[in-house]
């Protein structure tokens, strides 16, 4: 019986997902179809209840829905929850488990592809949305020793400051969280201060109403700091051709986006995912 996977997201116009997961289990030779269901919020329910029957096995949980899932599966994993989130669900004994591998992910590109150890660093996060919950949590959990929160709508900064703040109290991870107004002067002493900055905004994202533009100017980038834009489509984004512009360091998004990926194969197959063939497919897919 061939075993059923996909992403659950709206709209799914852009996802490279089907095609890089599809590369993955073909490469093995797995009896596994991954597929792209769109799903209004009326239809979410009957999504995910779908998933509680073979043929399937699992999905991926995308934009809007990574924090509406959290209450219709049966059961969420350790990590997942402290982020507020799920993006990978697998059904086990006809139950639902939730995980959240976009955290994992992002630390496991960050040290691969950007040669970065957070452990007593400071980072400038950008943006308040699910990427940087789960971005934040990650870096606080690798030993982060100082995050400042920048967002265009400073409530959601400071929202977010309260929920890492809490978590970083339960787990006892020393490190000082703070908000700062999305203003230049602010961004540029706190960027003069950090060793990275993540943008975790969709700004610059290709088929947006920000395509073309960066979050930060050249002149506020610091030399040699890391500069890591979770946007992957395009490669080179306004943000990277900015960081090159001043001397920083760039990284992309594209390998969080396999990495997460790779993660989920792992979880619904239980086994080492192919990397580079993950990576191979969704670069022919942006660039093809
Ligand atoms: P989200 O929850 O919708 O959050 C969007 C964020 O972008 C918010 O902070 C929002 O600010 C900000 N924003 C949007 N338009 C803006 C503008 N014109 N100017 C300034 N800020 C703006 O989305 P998300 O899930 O966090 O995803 C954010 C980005 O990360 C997306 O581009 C997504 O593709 C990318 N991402 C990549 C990976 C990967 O694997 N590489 C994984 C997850 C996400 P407000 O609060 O002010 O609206």
């Amino acid at each position: 019986m061939v075993n059923l996977v996909g992403i659950i997201g709206y709209p799914l116009k852009h996802s490279l997902s089907p095609l890089f997961q599809q590369a993955a289990f073909d490469h093995y030779g797995l009896p596994f179809r991954y597929q792209a269901w769109e799903a209004t919020p009326k239809e979410l329910g009957a999504a995910i209840a779908r998933l509680r029957h073979p043929p399937y096995r699992g999905a991926n949980v995308t934009i809007p829905y990574k924090e509406k899932v959290l209450s219709l599966v049966d059961e969420v994993d350790g990590e997942a929850k402290s982020i507020g989130a799920v993006n990978t669900i697998l059904r086990k004994d006809g139950r639902l488990v939730g995980y959240n591998t976009d955290a994992p992910g992002f630390l496991w590109a960050l040290r691969e592809e950007g040669g970065f150890d957070p452990r007593g660093k400071r980072a400038v996060l950008l943006g308040a949305g699910g990427a940087a919950r789960a971005v934040g949590v990650a870096l606080l959990g690798a030993g982060i020793s100082g995050l400042t929160l920048c967002n265009r709508t400073p409530e959601r900064a400071e929202a977010l400051v309260s929920h890492l703040t809490t978590i970083a109290e339960q787990r006892s991870w020393s490190a000082s969280i703070a908000a700062i107004p999305w203003e230049r002067e602010h961004l540029k002493d706190a960027l003069s201060h950090s060793h990275l900055v993540v943008n975790c905004t969709s700004v610059g994202m290709k088929h947006s109403p920000t395509e073309g533009r960066s979050p930060l100017e050249a002149v506020f980038i610091p030399k040699g700091i890391l500069v890591y834009d979770l946007v992957y489509n395009p490669l080179d984004t306004p943000l990277l051709q900015e960081a090159k512009r001043a001397g920083a360091r760039p990284l992309g998004g594209l390998s969080m986006l396999i990495y997460q990926g790779a993660l989920a194969f792992q979880i619904w197959t239980g086994r080492e995912a192919p990397v580079a063939v993950m990576m191979e497919a969704a670069r022919e897919g942006l660039v093809g």
